[in-house]
């Protein structure tokens, strides 16, 4: 191991996030010195890797998380406009990377699926056409259909419509420009690109175990080699804990202030994936349905078409479980560790207050199998148990922070926690995720290097890359960049 060597930047983790860092900051200022630290022998093998996540290229095209309705009857889309203007600002920067010549293959990470949204009943029928309504007049949303036919859906989802009788209330809508995401692959190309175009290595099979405040500027990383066991430290400049379900434990140990109080429940996810490639073949969209009521969003029941190396997927789910790991490859020990005296009244008061999140996940640690083909069956009838198998999902922390009334509150989106002078920042939750990572990135890089964001020559650079950079989306730049995106990617 590389003792006491000075670095301008160290990511924590070789997920998504440490990845468009420091390919971020590279292409910026390609002398800055970056190190990646890895306990895992290979990239993207945690949250990252494609069959640990959905593969949603999360849009707000499908997901009804994103458009609540109001007391009045009123769908609110703001939350939908800004979650697409994200996946845009991430598809501008991988289309970049596919321009420059620097990703050779768009089809390796993205392709095109419709997104469609799949309720039952009068009522949720009603809603969604609300939610029709609200998006046809908006020009990131004003292709969407809606029906309430059953011919149509026979047309759209053929697979789900297998069996259903006359009686049955359903209404769907449907967005073309829907995407799949291999975020597995799109990770392991950032990475090639650090090692082969700027020189920039991961170090694998190594763990950061602290990190500390060194003389006035720097931080001293503590880390183990897991192979031989030899421990070392590493002088830098700036820190990212890009960690994963592992950024909250290691958060924990570091002497800021912005720490106190955060604290994480981890929920670990099961898919039920088909086997049967005549069934498989059979379904080319995401459905994704409406959470039932008090149940998390990330509880969501979708039907997925995938395109994991090359081979069509069917995937459904998730389900909930319960493991006190924070990562997946991570120790019992973990959930029981990250409980302090500081974040206890955070904890007791999110448990106290979410009585029926609890319930949720009690239910679903408590289904089998079977219970778990029921789940499937509410969207394809005749789904035959001989056709699924269960796959382990990956590991999520959901975080809990310090809430003045409630003693804590649960977040359900990502955040950002930094110290004041933006040396070191930390990504705690793991949604919406991969897809607004270069959002979430850029917004890392305004806090550590102001100097690369804010010169004439950074901001020029930026606006290249990802031409959505501080700009007001008007509906012109919105569809030209989305055609010339679309163009690159080949969707
Ligand atoms: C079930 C599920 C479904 C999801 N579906 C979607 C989806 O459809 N669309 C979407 O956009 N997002 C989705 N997400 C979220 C998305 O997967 C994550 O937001 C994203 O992958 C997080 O990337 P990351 O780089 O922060 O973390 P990770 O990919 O988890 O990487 C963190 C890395 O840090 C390493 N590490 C941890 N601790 C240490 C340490 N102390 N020292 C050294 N290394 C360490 C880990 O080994 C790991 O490699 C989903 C997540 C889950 C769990």
């Amino acid at each position: 191991m590389e003792l006491r060597k000075e670095y301008d930047l160290i990511c924590v983790g070789a997920g998504i996030m440490s990845a468009t860092l420091a390919l971020l900051v590279k292409q910026l200022k390609p002398d800055l010195n970056v190190l990646i630290v890895e306990r895992l022998d290979k990239v993207a093998q945690e949250s990252s890797a494609a069959w640990n996540n959905a593969g949603t290229g999360h849009s707000a095209l499908c997901e009804l998380n994103y458009t609540p309705e109001d007391e009045e009857g009123h769908v609110n889309i703001k939350k939908a406009i800004d979650i697409c203007t994200q996946f845009e600002t991430s598809k501008q920067y991988w289309s970049f990377l596919v321009a420059e010549g620097l990703i050779k293959d768009p089809k390796s990470f993205i392709t095109p699926v419709p997104h469609h949204s799949w309720v039952k009943g009068k009522d949720n029928a009603d809603y969604l056409e609300k939610r029709f309504e609200a998006y046809k007049e908006h020009f990131m949303f004003d292709t969407i259909e809606f029906t309430r036919e059953a011919e149509k859906m026979q047309e759209w989802f053929p697979l789900m419509m297998h069996g259903r009788t006359e009686d049955e209330v359903m209404a769907a809508s449907r967005i073309d420009r829907g995407t799949e995401m291999n975020y597995g692959s799109l990770t392991a190309q950032l990475f090639d690109i650090l090692e082969k175009k700027y020189d920039t290595k991961v170090l694998f099979n190594t763990e950061v175990e602290d990190i500390d405040p060194d003389h006035d500027v720097d931080w001293l990383v503590k880390m183990e080699n897991l192979t031989t066991g030899k421990k070392g430290t590493v002088d830098s400049e700036h820190v990212f804990i890009g960690a994963g379900g592992g950024s909250l434990l290691l958060l924990q140990k570091v002497e800021i202030d912005e720490k106190d109080g955060y604290g994480g429940f981890p929920v670990s996810g099961e898919w039920l994936v088909c086997k049967n490639p005549d069934i498989t073949n059979q379904h080319n969209a995401k459905v994704y349905s409406k959470a039932g009521i008090g149940d998390p969003p990330m509880s969501v029941p979708h039907l997925d078409t995938r395109f994991i190396n090359g081979k069509k997927e069917l995937l459904f789910g998730p389900f909930a479980g319960f493991s006190p790991k924070f990562l997946k490859e991570g120790s019992y020990l973990d959930l029981l560790k990250s409980i302090n005296f500081e974040n206890i009244p955070s904890m007791w008061g999110v448990f106290w207050h979410n009585l029926p999140l609890t319930k949720y996940l009690v239910e679903q640690v408590a289904m089998s199998f079977e219970d778990r083909m029921d789940s499937l069956r509410v969207f394809l009838k005749d789904a035959k148990n001989e056709d699924w198998e269960i796959m382990v999902a990956g590991q999520r922390v959901q975080t809990i922070k310090k809430d003045e009334f409630e003693g804590g509150s649960l977040e359900f989106g990502t955040q950002l926690v930094s110290s004041k002078d933006g040396r070191i920042t930390c990504l705690l939750g793991a949604s919406p995720g991969a897809s607004t990572s270069v959002k979430i990135m850029l917004d890392v890089l305004e806090k550590a290097f102001p100097e690369l964001t804010t010169s004439e020559k950074g901001k020029e650079q930026l606006n290249i890359m990802v031409p959505f950079y501080k700009k007001e989306v008007s509906k012109v730049l919105f569809e030209k960049e989305l055609e010339k995106v679309s163009k690159i990617l080949e969707l």
